[in-house]
């Protein structure tokens, strides 16, 4: 694979007040296109000036839902230096993504290198504020300009970089969330464990109830019994229940989430008690009404680790810690946080610099 350069010769302003970033709506200059198709495989890559795209209206991308994609940041450290936090994992899960699609995989090492070279090319568009970071998405789409629905034969993985803001400015805050107990996410043999963005829009509606209710996220229940814990939103969900932490296995239709993952790793290196297995509505609430649930928390990239202060379930309400940031929940947001703006030794390997 060669990477081939055309770098625009208008570059735009870089975002003055970083406070105002927000997430996913300012885009750095440049984009990476590696294109495939079933006869020629994977073309070479090219980074390009950041610009729309012309597909054909009939592109499988438009009525299949053929599209998968990933979310990685990439941090300025206090030195200046731009690193990675687990790459690898995320190159891992997306061909994992794209072999549930019949969509076509990359070799890890070229796919980990388009990721490396844009954030490189990219490099002064990383934020410099505490909390800030660069959001980069890659995103794989079926362009078969062709409505017969058919694995797909012609393909265009990209990867836009996005600066984005501070998740917490105010500070780590407990959120409220609503248990979903009619629409359902994912069932197992479906699309649950792949990041494809058909999981999202299906995910919509919950999303507005909640919201009418004042209420930030939705936190799913199984597809089939609509009894046990699945994750939330665009995260994986834990509980401390009498001290041992306890979050949903992953058994096909939760997203396999890579903070999720290095949580697991350092509450185990710290000698916490981690159980992953299911874990049902009532015996949650059984817990919250004995005393025994001590704190609540989801996982995800965006905002590391977010405090759940609320649970309303079929109209009922409870209150977890009331509704403060548990210790625990403290302790991984700060060890995350400060491994992946170099603040903390990297013990793990975790980290990836770019330059
Ligand atoms: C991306 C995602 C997560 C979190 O995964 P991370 O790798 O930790 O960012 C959790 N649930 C869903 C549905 C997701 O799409």
């Amino acid at each position: 694979m060669k990477i081939n350069l055309k770098l625009t010769n208008a570059p735009k302003a870089k975002p003055t007040d970083e406070s105002k970033l927000g997430f996913g709506a300012v885009f750095s200059d440049h984009m990476l296109i590696r294109k495939w198709t079933s006869e020629g495989g994977w073309q070479d890559a090219e980074i390009v000036p950041y610009a729309d795209f012309v597909l054909s209206p009939a592109a499988a991308v438009f009525h299949y839902g053929a599209e998968i994609f990933e979310g990685l940041k990439a941090y300025r450290t206090a030195a200046g230096k731009i690193q990675l936090f687990r790459p690898i994992e995320n190159v891992r899960r997306m061909n994992n993504s794209a072999e549930r699609l019949c969509m076509p995989q990359m070799p890890e090492e070229e796919m980990l290198e388009c990721i490396k070279k844009i954030v490189e090319v990219e490099k002064d568009w990383v934020p410099h504020s505490e909390g800030t970071s660069l959001y980069i998405r890659p995103f794989l789409i079926g362009t078969d300009p062709k409505l017969g629905v058919h694995t797909v034969h012609e393909c265009t993985f990209c990867i836009i970089c996005s600066p984005s803001g501070s998740y917490y400015a105010e500070g780590l805050a407990p959120v409220k969330i609503m248990i979903e107990d009619e629409d359902v996410r994912a069932v197992r043999g479906g699309t649950g464990y792949a990041k494809c963005g058909g999981n999202y829009a299906a995910s919509y509606r919950a999303g507005e109830k909640a919201a009418k209710k004042g209420y930030s996220q939705v936190l799913w229940l199984d597809g089939v019994e609509r009894k046990y814990i699945e994750e939330v939103g665009a995260m994986n969900v834990m509980f401390k229940i009498d001290g041992v932490v306890v979050t949903p296995e992953l058994l096909g239709s939760v997203l396999p989430g890579i903070t999720r993952k290095s949580c697991i790793e350092l509450l185990k290196a710290k000698g916490f008690k981690v159980e992953e297995r299911r874990i049902s509505v009532d015996e949650l609430f059984e817990a919250v009404k004995s005393g025994r649930l001590e704190e609540a928390w989801g996982t995800g990239t965006a905002a590391v680790v977010s405090p759940i202060g609320e649970l309303i379930f079929k109209g009922e309400e409870y209150k977890i810690n009331n509704f403060e940031i548990g210790k625990t929940t403290q302790m991984l947001y700060d060890t995350l946080t400060s491994i992946q703006w170099g603040k903390a030794a990297d013990e793990h390997n975790w980290i990836v610099k770019i330059d």
